[in-house]
């Protein structure tokens, strides 16, 4: 019989964001438990695993090569004739993770810093006193159980349940998901094993696109998004990854899968609320993934780095109200949430663009100037659109002004 427990904090999921928020509780002295439903943290992985060295950086991660396998160093993008424009990452480049490892060590960090673990432990909802949420109900090999405690952390991922029970709204349309499906491939005859690929098209990824992340000479993740569950056409994220493979003898000719990984991946970076009395939303949970090439670990571990240093705060002045708790909200949508409401604009512009625009771009688009957009910097763009590319110039400044 597993016993009802108590502590300051239950983090829900020890995903990128329920680890760092728990590590960062821990090391503030705060009591944590973290539940999550995996008999084994980091598996299976739902990730191409990319990552800048910023972002782990930002949380006081140092790279170890045991989880940080292949140095990155910028992108090639491949326009839908084959037409490749490079980019190089600015401050000092990312990695490709393993993630299964990568995750255990944040988890080791948590516990190392004091806090609890539960694993193979499924949260079922959240208990309310009061109208705060006071804890969740769980279930354990069979056994269900209760932990009282002074604050939830919601770090469920993308299908979060614990938020919805505490009666927060943060599921979006399915047009603002993009279904994911990839393989981690083995003997692939690839160029450029340091940087990461990109193919757009309509063909190729309706709304989305392919990749391969490269984590050794010849291994990659290699996958696709797509926007929704099927395009118009019926074909679903599988059918276009299938096709691109066959499509592309030169690099997968001897190549077969080792892992199949599929998932969905919030793309509008947008719910309207991630707190509420005794509660905090952060990650995939809060849908706080980048809208344009959907990576969620960065965000999710800094919006729970921000989460943790407000919960502590909180407990210590014994107000876990949601005015009290808002102020992480208030910082994330300050900073990160900012960016991201602005790449959501290139997104929806992007979207309107159809193989002779991405064409279009391939030729008058620098590398640097990837970099730029994908930093929110458009107005170079308007300029550049209004000498070459008049056409774009009244989407552009519908979408991105
Ligand atoms: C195909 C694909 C490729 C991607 N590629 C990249 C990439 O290259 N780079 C990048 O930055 N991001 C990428 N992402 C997104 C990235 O994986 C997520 O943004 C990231 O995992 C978010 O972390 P998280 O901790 O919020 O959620 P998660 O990693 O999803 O963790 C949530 C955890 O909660 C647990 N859980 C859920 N419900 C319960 C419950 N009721 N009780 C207990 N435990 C529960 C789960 O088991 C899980 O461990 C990709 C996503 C997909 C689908």
């Amino acid at each position: 019989m597993q016993p009802n427990l108590k502590c300051d904090v239950v983090v829900v999921g020890a995903g990128p964001a329920g680890s760092t928020a728990a590590r960062f509780l821990a090391k503030n002295g705060i009591d944590v438990i973290v539940v999550d439903k995996r008999q084994e943290i980091g598996a299976p992985k739902r990730c191409a695993e990319g990552i800048r060295l910023k972002a782990l950086e930002k949380v006081g991660l140092k790279p170890n090569p045991a989880w940080a396998v292949n140095s990155i160093r910028g992108a090639v993008l491949y326009a839908p004739s084959g037409k490749q424009l490079k980019t190089v990452i600015d401050d000092s480049g990312g990695y490709i993770l393993e993630r299964k490892i990568f995750e255990k060590h944040i988890a080791a960090e948590a516990i190392r810093a004091g806090a609890r673990y539960m694993v193979k432990t499924l949260a079922t909802g959240v208990m309310k006193e009061n109208g705060y949420v006071s804890g969740i109900r769980a279930e354990y090999m069979g056994d269900e159980f209760e932990i009282k405690s002074r604050l939830v952390i919601a770090a469920d991922g993308v299908d979060s349940r614990i938020a919805k029970s505490a009666g927060l709204d943060t599921v979006n349309k399915v047009t603002d998901y993009h279904s994911g499906f990839q393989y981690e491939m083995a003997n692939l005859n690839m160029n450029d094993s340091d940087m990461l690929h990109i193919y757009f098209g309509d063909n190729i990824a309706p709304k989305g696109y392919v990749w391969i992340f490269p984590k050794g000479k010849d291994i990659a993740n290699v996958g696709v998004g797509i926007l929704g569950l099927k395009s118009d056409d019926g074909n679903r994220a599988k059918d276009y990854l299938d096709r691109f493979i066959k499509d592309h003898p030169e690099i997968f000719k001897n190549s077969s899968p080792i892992e199949i990984n599929a998932g969905g991946v919030p793309v509008s970076s947008s719910v309207d609320t991630l707190v509420a009395d005794g509660l905090m939303v952060v990650g995939d949970a809060a849908q706080q993934v980048n809208p344009i090439h959907g990576g969620g670990i960065a965000l999710a571990m800094n919006a729970a780095r921000i989460a943790a240093d407000i919960a502590t705060k909180a407990i210590r002045e014994n107000d876990l109200s949601k005015e009290k708790l808002q102020e992480y909200e208030k910082i994330w949508r300050e900073t990160d949430g900012a960016r991201m409401k602005k790449l959501l604009k290139l997104r929806n512009f992007l979207e309107k663009l159809d193989d002779n625009d991405f064409e279009k771009f391939a030729d008058i688009l620098k590398g640097e100037d990837i970099v730029r957009l994908t930093g929110g910097r458009y107005k170079f763009l308007l300029k550049l659109f209004m000498k070459k590319a008049p056409k774009m110039l009244s989407l552009a400044k519908k979408f991105l002004i």
